[in-house]
Order: C-alpha cells, then structure tokens, then sequence
C-alpha cells in the first residue's frame, strides 16, 4: 500500500493563520518528543491535534508491520470521523520530529463544527474522506474470518460495513494462510465466524451487541443521564428525529438494535429521495445522517436493542437487552417495519437485483417483455400484478393458500382472472432462486403434491406484507389491528380511554395513547412506506416534542 495522496487537498487540508488563531483559545498547546505516539490503534482519541510546528507521522499497523499512511506538518490536523463519535483509533499517531500541538478536545470541537461553518466544513470533508479511505484500504487491525457458507458470516460483515468498520476479509474456504492463524487462536471451525484485533480478546460467532462492545461503538454512552429524548430505531425516521433534536438544543439518545439506516440501509440504490437525481445508496444516506446527528451531539447506541417501555412514570424507562435502561423525558418511537420475507438461504443475494420488496415504474421498467413472479395473496400483491402485467410479457401470482378469496379485493381478483397477462398459481411457494450477480431463474413447488418446476424467471416481486417493529412495546400504547402504532387523530375515543389518557387535549400529530411518547416513520399505523415520509416525520415531530416539554 502507497502513501494517500490527496487528489483535491480535502482530505489534508493546511489550516490558514487565521483558522488557527480562531482555534488556539480553544485547545491546550503540547509539546511531543521525536518517537513519542499520540495515538495507538484502540485508543479514543481525547480530541484533535493541529501541529503547529514540526511533524507527526500516521501509520497503520498490523502483524505484518506498518505502513505509513500519511503524515501531518504546520497547519495540518489529525482524525477522522472517531473523533466525533467516540470511537477508538484504528491508526497509530506519533512524533515524526520534536513538535508543539494544539489539542483540542471533543467539546471544543464539537462547538466549532457547530459554530464555524468554515472551519467546520474542513474538519467534516477531511474526517468524512479519511473514514471512507480507511474503509476503502481495509485499514486497521481487525480481521474477520468467515467462511461462505455462513449466514452469520455475511451478517457479521454488514454489521461491520454498515457501521462504517474498517476490517480484513478471510475466507475460510479461499484464503491462504487462514488454516495457520486458525490454528494460532486455537479456532474450530464452529466458532466462525471470528473477530481478530490484535490486542483484544479473539470474537468467537460474536452477537452484534458483543462486537459493539468490542470495538468500542458505544463508549460514549451514558446510561445514568435522562435524556430529554430518547429515540427508538436509527432508520431515515429516528435519524432525522436525532438531528432535528440535538441541531435545537435537546439532549438526544438514540438507540439502535442493529446498524444505522434501518431498511434504507439496505437497498442498494434510491432513485426517489429529494436531490439525489441519480439516486443515492441506502447506506451513504444513512452514513451522511449518522455523521450529521453525531456533529450536533446526539448521542447513538448501537446493537442496543430496545426490549420494553416503562410508560406510566416520568421520566420514561426504555429497558435494554442486555444492557443498562435509559431514561427520557421524551420517547419517540421509529423502530419501523420488516417486511416479511421468503426463507430462502440465498435471498439477500438477490435483494435488489432480481428481488424487490417495492413494485414502482422504477422496477416495472427493468420487466419489459420478461416473465415476472409476484408472491402474496394480499392487495399490495394484488395492485403490483394488475400493474406490471402492462409491461411485463407474463406475471405469475404465486399463493401460499387455496385462493385469494379471503386476503385481496374482488375488483383486483376480477382484474386478474381477467387478464390473459396474469397466471394465478395457488397452493404454491417459491422453493429456490438461481443466478450468477443477478437472479436467472426460480423454483416453485405445489404445497400438496410436491410437483416442482424451474423457469427463467429473473424478476420476481416479494409482497408479504411488512410486520412493525412493534413486540417491544409490550402494550403500552395503542395499536391497530396489524400492531402498527396508533397516533394523533387515528386514536379514537376508545383507544384513549382504554390507555387512560390523562389531558384535556387531544393527542398531538404523531402522538401516541401515553402523552410525550411519540411515533414517526413505517411503524406507525398509516405511514407511508418512503424514505422521504420517514424523514419529514422525523423531523416533524421534533416540534411536538419541544410543545410537550414544556407543558
Ligand atoms: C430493500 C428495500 C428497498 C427500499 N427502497 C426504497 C426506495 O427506493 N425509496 C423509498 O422511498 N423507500 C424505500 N424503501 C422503504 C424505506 O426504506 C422505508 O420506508 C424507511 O426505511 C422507513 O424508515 P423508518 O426509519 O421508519 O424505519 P426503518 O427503516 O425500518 O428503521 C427502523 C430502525 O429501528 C431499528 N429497531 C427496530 N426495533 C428496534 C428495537 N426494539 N430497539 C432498537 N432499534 C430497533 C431497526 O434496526 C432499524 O434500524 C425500501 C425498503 C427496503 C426494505
């Protein structure tokens, strides 16, 4: 690996005399000796060094040695995106030569990113860039073994990559070498797949929450603080939330199961969110968001999975699996949908280039002239197949159940059996999918007989129907018949009665059965399943929120 260069001078930038000057009430000056390491992989950065004379050298180290990836002279800074969310170093920072620093600690740094928009936009371009070169290179000292055919290997590498974890990819099938560092670590195939970081203790098939404490995701967290709010879920709805929020002044926690960017996080390209004219990943956006909520001081929890609300005593309690709970005085609940899914080994394989969960033009345009399947008796189902029957060559309807007399709309079934476009194939499931990169051809296999058949089928749309992320919740607040969460005007006067709502007022927008405790995005009952909606309701509620804390 070569030395970065930095095409544009955004990654290392050199701060002017004035940048610094503006900087230099801020920080403590320190004099470091030629050797002397400011940072070791592992280690949270305290905050940001300026060099104000001399130089520091940046490399990464592994077992195989270091590599230098950069070094910082008069003018130059360290850090990347850790800095602003806490996290440990990946790189080794020290002395190339006697130097004098300029620290500048989080809270300092914090309130110039906030406060000065020049500044601030160097800091975030050369952090943002940094982060997503060391991600690039693979940089830093993990290393996951996993093997091919272990879903909880393919887990584990999108828990890293959509935590934005730089780390080293053995395959236990592929890799050289990897039998020996097996060996080394006394590993058994049945522990993969395994977390290495050279001074860490070795992850054996880790949970997410045990790789977050691992690698230090959530040292910033402080479970003893209420929380003027706490938000439940860090999909496009929770992050907006967090944003809004910690941009106006409120102390934000959010907590986030998984990883940030909810379902968005993972669809690989989209083309209808507001300014993105050739679309965005969901991951980008999400990693946008997170890096955004973080610059304002919201505070997010990952692998911190919400497993009960303590909603009849203030502040509020949100009780945590496996870790301490947290306290609010505000919750807003954006803990979203899964949409239901085939249990088919290599779905994900296929999510996005052959299997879409959406039926918009956007996908009908890729089935012109093709044979398409559409699974699901429901009428999400139902309108997708009348839809795309105008433009595919042939849709079939695959069913689970005898008919679709008992889910869908009889002008819909009319519509179907109408139609010389559409094949309706009940008692049926799809048993396989098939395809190099995109999906080529799927199985289907009749309930009762067991008579299977393969066709060439490279599109097939997957209408389920979504569930809300909603067990957690554990009755505290009004749901509707599929458990999506009741809100503002859609709760009738029985629902509040049966909740006990204790105000005069009605409940606010987005309000749910217990006041202050609000619901925002695909989990609420009514929602529109967007990225956009769940964004503008996000940021929406934030009003309402300060309304209520005042109350
Ligand atoms: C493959 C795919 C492609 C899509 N493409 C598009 C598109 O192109 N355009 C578009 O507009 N929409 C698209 N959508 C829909 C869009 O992604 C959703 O409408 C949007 O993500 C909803 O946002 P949300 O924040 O309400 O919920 P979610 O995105 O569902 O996020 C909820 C978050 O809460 C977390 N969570 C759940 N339970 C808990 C708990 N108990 N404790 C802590 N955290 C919890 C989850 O891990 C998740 O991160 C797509 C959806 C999918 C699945």
């Amino acid at each position: 690996m070569a030395e970065w260069t930095d095409h544009d001078g955004a990654m290392f930038p050199t701060l002017s005399p004035a940048q610094i000057a503006r900087l230099a009430p801020l920080g403590v000056r320190r004099r470091v000796a030629e050797g002397e390491v400011i940072l070791d992989p592992g280690m949270v950065p305290p905050g940001l060094y300026v060099v104000l004379e001399g130089r520091l050298e940046v490399v990464s180290s592994s077992r195989s040695g270091e590599v230098r990836i950069t070094s910082h002279g008069p003018g130059q800074f360290t850090g990347e995106v850790n800095i602003l969310t806490g996290r440990p170093s990946v790189v080794r920072t020290r002395a190339a030569a006697p130097s004098e620093l300029l620290e500048v600690n989080h809270t300092a740094l914090r309130q110039v990113v906030q406060t000065d928009p020049e500044l601030g936009d160097v800091f975030l371009r050369a952090f943002v860039r940094r982060r997503a070169r060391l991600i690039a290179e693979a940089l830093g000292d993990l290393i996951l073994l996993g093997s091919r055919y272990s879903a909880a290997s393919l887990h584990l590498k999108e828990f890293l990559s959509r935590n934005a974890q730089p780390y080293t990819y053995l395959e236990v099938e592929r890799d050289p070498g990897v039998q020996a560092l097996m060996e080394h670590f006394a590993i058994n195939p049945e522990d993969v797949p395994v977390l290495l970081c050279h001074d860490r203790p070795v992850l054996r098939n880790p949970s997410d929450a045990q790789v977050a404490k691992g690698l230090g995701f959530n040292v910033e967290i402080d479970e003893s603080r209420v929380y003027d709010l706490v938000v439940v879920g860090a999909g496009p709805a929770g992050l907006a939330a967090a944003v809004y929020a910690a941009s106006e002044g409120l102390d934000v926690l959010v907590l986030e199961g998984n990883a940030p960017g909810g379902q968005a996080g993972s669809s690989s390209r989209i083309e209808n969110y507001l300014g993105f004219p050739l679309g965005v990943t969901g991951q980008e956006l999400a990693g946008r968001a997170f890096v955004q909520a973080e610059k304002f001081g919201a505070q997010i929890a990952i692998a911190r999975v919400a497993a009960g609300l303590k909603c009849n005593r203030q502040p509020f309690g949100v009780e945590c699996a496996g870790a301490d709970p947290v306290r609010g005085r505000a919750v807003v609940i954006a803990s979203g949908a899964e949409y239901r899914k085939l249990s088919l080994p290599n779905l994900r394989q296929f999510e996005g280039v052959g299997v879409y969960y959406g039926a918009t033009s956007l996908e009908a345009q890729l089935c012109a002239d093709e044979e398409i399947a559409v699974v699901g008796g429901g009428n999400s189902a139902g309108q997708a197949a009348v839809f795309l029957s105008g433009i595919a060559k042939h849709v079939h309807v695959v069913v689970r159940g005898p008919s679709l007399a008992e889910s869908m709309s009889r002008y819909l079934i009319r519509r179907i059996e109408e139609s010389g476009a559409i094949s309706l194939r009940t008692r049926t499931e799809v048993v396989s999918l098939d395809g190099t990169g995109h999906l080529e051809r799927l199985a289907w296999s009749h309930r009762e007989t067991g008579a299977t058949e393969t066709r060439d089928i490279r599109h097939l749309f997957s209408m389920t129907g979504a569930s809300p992320n909603t067990a957690w919740l554990q009755g505290c607040v009004a749901l509707d018949d599929k458990q999506f969460v009741k809100t503002g005007a859609d709760l009738s006067p029985e629902d509040l009665e049966g909740a006990h709502w204790p105000l005069r007022r009605h409940p606010y927008l987005f309000e749910t059965s217990v006041p202050k405790v609000f619901a925002v995005g695909d989990v609420r009952s009514g929602s529109v399943k967007r990225v956009a909606s769940a964004v503008g309701e996000g940021s929406v509620v934030v009003q309402l929120v300060h309304r209520v804390l005042a109350e």
